[in-house]
């Protein structure tokens, strides 16, 4: 349950003990069904906010997009869309960034840091594909996750946004940063945040509500300074965390 102190809505656990004691001596905490019909609440004002959210990571076929999902590593879309607009006219296939010399994918996608790791990654994973699955990417998530530079969140996006297929929620900065400011989930384990968010969004959304998530974390809820005073959902919000 949210309070209303001078000037925000707070919810009645973030008050000092005190304080709450004083002004709100009964006041419940949020309960299961009521973050659950808070979290739908959310997910509706996001979808009229944002109906054409989608992965701002360019890419015409699943391989693009597992190749420009290792490369968003610590980088941002844009500068990876800058480098895969080139590196996807030299290598179309599995098997071209098999053949490929590695120092020359390196040089490629130098621009997107740690580009020996990444290279390297790309090289091994496009020989699994090539291996064992005939140069195509699988579709769930044990496969992914076991090839060369995949975790979970590269094997989310890639089964969310190439096969439309809902098997977790891709956790990454914005994800992590707006469900906690909204009381969502708490802390920064990705693993634990995944599995609390999945709890409260219905399957269907997993997908979707990743990128309204990061659209609105990107557009309106900035890590530094975010635009509550223009929020669309800033009456479903508790601001936690957020300095005034
Ligand atoms: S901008 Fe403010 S009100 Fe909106 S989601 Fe972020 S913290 Fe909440």
């Amino acid at each position: 349950m949210f309070v209303i102190v001078p000037g925000r809505c707070r919810r009645s656990e973030d008050l000092p003990p005190f304080y709450a004691l004083l002004i709100f001596p009964a006041m419940p905490r949020e309960s299961t069904a009521e973050k659950i019909a808070r979290t739908q609440k959310i997910l509706s004002a996001l979808k009229r906010v944002y109906p054409d959210a989608h992965c701002e990571l360019n890419h015409a076929s699943p391989l693009q997009l597992l190749v420009a999902t290792i490369l968003s590593a610590q980088c941002t879309d844009k500068r990876v869309n800058m480098v895969t607009a080139e590196l996807f006219k030299k290598y179309r296939t599995a098997k071209d960034f098999t053949n490929a010399p590695l120092a020359e994918i390196e040089e490629a996608v130098k621009s997107t840091g740690f580009f020996r790791n990444k290279a390297k990654n790309i090289q091994n994973c496009c020989r699994a594909l090539v291996e064992k699955f005939g140069g195509e990417v699988p579709r769930t998530m044990e496969e992914l996750h076991a090839l060369a530079g995949v975790g979970r969140k590269t094997a989310n996006v890639v089964l969310g946004n190439a096969f439309g297929i809902n098997v977790g929620v891709v956790v990454d900065t914005h994800v992590t940063r707006l469900s906690n400011r909204l009381g969502l989930a708490k802390g920064t384990d990705a693993v634990k945040l995944e599995q609390d968010l999945m709890k409260l969004v219905p399957q269907n959304d997993w997908t979707l509500f990743s990128h309204w998530l990061i659209w609105h974390g990107r557009r309106r809820c900035d890590a530094r300074k975010p635009d509550c005073a223009n929020c669309e959902i800033q009456n479903l919000c508790p601001q936690i965390g957020v300095k005034k």
